[in-house]
């Protein structure tokens, strides 16, 4: 077994969006020797084209642990911003007044009822506030809302934040605790090496005594170098941006929210559409529809842009993180709610990546649980 000294790093982290940044900045404040390695600028990045919710309510239908584990992140934000705030001087503007789904017909109202009845009603489902509120408790927190809404539900622990600000504080923090920053650091192999690991790209090699395999969609090709499996596709959402508004709307809704700027963002779409991360007219008015439907008064707001981006999506909709076992030290992590969980990421999972060895807790999110036995 070579020493320590025989590699550049402690930990090489494949991919510099929300979760290779997040867990980058946690192992580097841990006093870890960290290399980032990032496609660059020419990728498809989800955490460039989100709509910044930390969200709790309706995760977790089927895995309560899941919603236990969003739960504990969304409880962990307010730590997690003010300690990015005091390193890196970026608020990154989270705030957590609770949020809505909005509903806009008794049809729909009574749906998300029994869904969330549902979500709730599981087995060892961790325990926190949610309220169905009909119409008229809605409008005491929505006054401008629109004859078709029918009510909406509401649940205390939602918030939100400004993400391009998380990324890039993420970033400044990382590079000051001393982690390296590679972009256009493309991997195209990995492989175990002297107890350790060599990553390889056009640009050259880097010896890494472990890896964290946080590439988004990129997983799924790196993850069977190091005996890992990530089922993971594309899920294509798109986003509308209006002008900025006089602050109206004091709580996140799923679908709608005013930004700490006060630009509104209208979304999100979800289309299976392979890579294909085009803005499509169609889609872009059924959301503006929509809005319209819940707030009337926007339909007289300019847009100012919209866009798409590629969800970084598994077979179930629940996270990765998972340990190699022909490769120990190689590690993934994948999930589609990089924000919300953000702070998991950086003070919860990256101390276990430090130690070498994922929590118990984690073992529900080990991508084994694809594994389908085909014995008769
Ligand atoms: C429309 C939309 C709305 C969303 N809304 C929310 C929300 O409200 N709340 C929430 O919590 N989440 C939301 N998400 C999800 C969130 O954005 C993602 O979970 C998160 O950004 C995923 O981050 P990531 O780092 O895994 O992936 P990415 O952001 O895709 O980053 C992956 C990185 O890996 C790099 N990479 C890939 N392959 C390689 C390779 N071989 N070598 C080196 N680097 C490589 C790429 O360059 C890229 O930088 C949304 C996503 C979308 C698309």
């Amino acid at each position: 077994m070579p020493s320590a000294g025989a590699y550049e790093c402690d930990i090489a982290v494949v991919g510099g969006g929300l979760l290779g940044s997040s867990i980058a900045w946690g192992l580097a404040r841990l006093g870890q020797k960290v290399a980032v390695l990032d496609e660059g600028d020419v990728a498809y990045r989800a955490s460039r084209g989100n709509f910044a919710l930390v969200w709790v309510q309706s995760k977790g239908l089927g895995l309560p642990d899941y919603a236990a584990w969003t739960k504990r992140s969304s409880d962990g934000w307010r730590g997690f911003a003010d300690l990015l705030k005091e390193e890196t001087g970026r608020d990154v503007a989270f705030a957590r007044p609770g949020g809505l789904h909005v509903c806009l017909s008794e049809r729909e109202l009574e749906a998300r009822a029994a869904l969330l009845m549902r979500l709730h009603n599981q087995p060892n489902m961790v325990r926190y506030p949610y309220e169905m509120l009909e119409r008229a408790a809605l409008e005491k927190l929505l006054p401008d809302i629109g004859p078709e809404v029918a009510g909406a539900s509401y649940c205390p622990l939602d918030g939100h934040c400004n993400s391009l600000r998380l990324l890039r504080a993420l970033h400044q923090g990382m590079q000051a605790w001393g982690a390296r920053y590679l972009a256009g650091f493309l991997v195209e192999s990995i492989e175990p090496h002297g107890g350790g690991f060599r990553l390889s790209s056009k640009l050259g090699e880097l010896r890494a005594a472990k890896v964290v395999l946080a590439a988004g969609n990129g997983n799924a090709r790196l993850a069977p170098m190091v005996g890992l499996h990530a089922p993971v596709r594309p899920q294509r959402g798109q986003i509308i941006v209006t002008e900025k508004l006089r602050p109206f709307l004091n709580y996140p809704i799923v679908t709608l929210r005013q930004t700490d700027e006060g630009g509104l963002l209208l979304g999100d779409s979800v289309e299976e559409a392979g890579f294909d991360d085009s803005v499509g007219h169609g889609v872009i008015s059924m959301l503006a529809a929509r809005a319209v439907r819940t707030f009337p008064a926007l339909a007289s707001v300019n847009v100012v842009r919209s866009w798409a981006a590629l969800r970084v999506m598994t077979a179930d909709g629940f996270p990765i993180y998972d340990q190699s076992g022909s490769a120990p030290g190689a590690f993934i992590a994948t999930c589609h709610s990089g924000v919300t969980l953000a702070a998991n990421h950086a003070l919860v999972l990256a101390p276990m990546l430090a130690a070498g060895k994922l929590a118990p807790e984690l073992e529900v999110f080990s991508a084994r649980r694809f594994d389908v036995s085909t014995a008769a």
